[in-house]
C-alpha cells in the first residue's frame, strides 16, 4: 500500500474552544489509484491532506492520534528533515490557487528548474532545458519562448498546468490535489482534470483528489471517501456511489449537482449548514440536516457499517438510503 491513513485525529485550539477537525479518519491509496475525498468546506478533507503532507500549522493545529503510513513508514514518527525529503521527491501537493502558490518574482523557468538544481544537483542550463520539457509535457504552447515569463503573464488554466508540472517534476509516488480546478472556468476545469488524470496514469502515481464537487470526480476517480464533520461517512468504488449512494449526505451531494437533463428544475440543496466543529451534534453529526433522521440518530454515533466488500456507510439506516 502506498498511503494508509489510520484513525487520524486533528484538533485546533481556538478562542471558541477545541475544534475537532478530523475525528478518526481511515483511508488508503495504492500506486496508480485515484481516491477522491469529498465534502463541504470544514469537513476535514483538507486538514487530513495537510497532515499527510506535513504542512499543518501546529499550533493552532494538533495531531492527537493515529498513523500516516507512506510506503510502510509512519510519517508522524519522522523528524522534520526526513519529512522535507519526502515532500517533493516522495509526495507533492497541487493547490487551488496557483497565483498565490507560485513565486511572483521568479520566472516560471527558474521555479521549475530550481526543483532539479536542489533535489538532483543539476546545473542551471540543464535545469532550464528540463523546465522547457516539463512545460511542453503539460501542454503549454510556445514553452521555449515563454520559459522566462512570470506567473502573472499566464492564464489561470496555464498557471494550474505549471503547478502540476512543478508537483510532478520529480515524479513523486503520491500527489495530493486540493481543489485543483475550483478557481477555473468549467471548460478549462475539464482540460486540467484530464491532464492530471493522464499524467497520473503515465507515471502510475497514487492520487488523492480533494474536492467539494462530486461532478468532477466521476471520470477520474477509482474510489470515493465522503467526509462530514471530520469523519468518513461513506466510502465506495466511484461508480457504486453514482448508481446508489448508501448515505443520505452523499445522496444530497449527488442531488445538488447541476444536470443538463434537469434544465429548468430548481437545484436541490442540502438543508442547513455544516456543523460548528467546536460543538459537533451528538450521535450522527448529520442528524440536524438529514431527511431520514430519527431518535437513534441523535443518541448513537454510527460506525462505518460494511455495505459490501469494498463499501462502507456511517448511517444506521444505510439500507433505507441505498433503496432510495
Ligand atoms: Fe441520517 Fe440517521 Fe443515517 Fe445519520 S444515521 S445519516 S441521521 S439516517
Amino acid at each position: 500500500m502506498l498511503l494508509e491513513v489510520r484513525d487520524l485525529r486533528v484538533e485546533f485550539h481556538t478562542r471558541d474552544g477545541v475544534a475537532k477537525a478530523v475525528n478518526g479518519v481511515n483511508y488508503s491509496v495504492e500506486a496508480g489509484e485515484t481516491l477522491a475525498v469529498l465534502g463541504e468546506s470544514g469537513s476535514g478533507k483538507s486538514v487530513t491532506a495537510q497532515a499527510v503532507m506535513g504542512i499543518l500549522d501546529t499550533p493552532p493545529g494538533k495531531i492527537t492520534g493515529g498513523e500516516i503510513l507512506f510506503q510502510g513508514k509512519d510519517l508522524l514518527r519522522l523528524g522534520e528533515e526526513e519529512r522535507r525529503q519526502i515532500r517533493g521527491a516522495g509526495m507533492a501537493m497541487i493547490f487551488q490557487d496557483a497565483l498565490s502558490s507560485l513565486n511572483p518574482v521568479l520566472s516560471v523557468g527558474d521555479q521549475l528548474g530550481e526543483m532539479f538544481v536542489v533535489h538532483q544537483g543539476m546545473r542551471r542550463k540543464a535545469a532550464r532545458a528540463r523546465a522547457v520539457e516539463l512545460m511542453e509535457w503539460v501542454g503549454i504552447p510556445g514553452a521555449r519562448e515563454r520559459v522566462g515569463q512570470y506567473p502573472h503573464q499566464f492564464s489561470g488554466g496555464m498557471r494550474q498546468r505549471i503547478m502540476i508540472a512543478m508537483a510532478l517534476a520529480l515524479e513523486p509516488a503520491l500527489i495530493i490535489a486540493d481543489e485543483p480546478t475550483t478557481a477555473l472556468d468549467v471548460t478549462v476545469q475539464a482540460q486540467v482534470m484530464d491532464l492530471l488524470a493522464k499524467l497520473q496514469s503515465e507515471l502510475a502515481m497514487g492520487l488523492v483528489l480533494i474536492t467539494h464537487d462530486l461532478g468532477v470526480v466521476a471520470d477520474v476517480a477509482d474510489k470515493i471517501a465522503v467526509m462530514y464533520a471530520g469523519r468518513i461517512v461513506e466510502t465506495a468504488p466511484v461508480h457504486d456511489v453514482y448508481k446508489a449512494p448508501a448515505h443520505p449526505y452523499t445522496k444530497g451531494l449527488l442531488a445538488s449537482i447541476p444536470r443538463l437533463d434537469h434544465k429548468g428544475r430548481e437545484l436541490y440543496a442540502i438543508k442547513g449548514l455544516p456543523p460548528n466543529l467546536t460543538s459537533i451534534p451528538s450521535g450522527c453529526a448529520f442528524h440536524p440536516r438529514c431527511p431520514l433522521a430519527r431518535d437513534r440518530c441523535r443518541a448513537e454515533t454510527p460506525p462505518l457499517y460494511e455495505v459490501s466488500h469494498e463499501r462502507g456507510s456511517a448511517c444506521h439506516f444505510w439500507q433505507e438510503a441505498l433503496r432510495g
